[in-house]
């Protein structure tokens, strides 16, 4: 099942004419990218301000790396913090 956007209830990925980033946003699917619905983490989305992949939250997992720990060490999120 396709989640969607926060924003607007589209399927899609990309451009989004109502988020604030101008990107559509998928805050509620932890198994993908929340701005390109890849399964993947680290450098390389084309869709998001940070130019990395950010998961959705759910499953007490960090948004930017899939890891299940706290606080510091994280190596993906720009803060260097693992978010849930
Ligand atoms: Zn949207
Ligand atoms: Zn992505
Ligand atoms: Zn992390």
């Amino acid at each position: 099942m396709a989640s969607k956007c926060r924003y607007c209830n589209s399927s899609s990925y990309g451009s989004c004419s109502k988020s604030p980033s101008k990107k559509h946003e998928h805050i509620d699917d932890e198994k993908h990218c929340e701005f390109c619905g890849s399964s993947g983490y680290g450098s390389g989305c084309p869709h998001s301000p940070s130019k990395k992949h950010r998961h959705g939250h759910g499953a007490n997992k960090c948004v930017w790396c899939g890891s299940t720990g706290i606080g510091s060490g994280c190596p993906h999120n720009p803060d260097k913090v693992h978010e849930k």
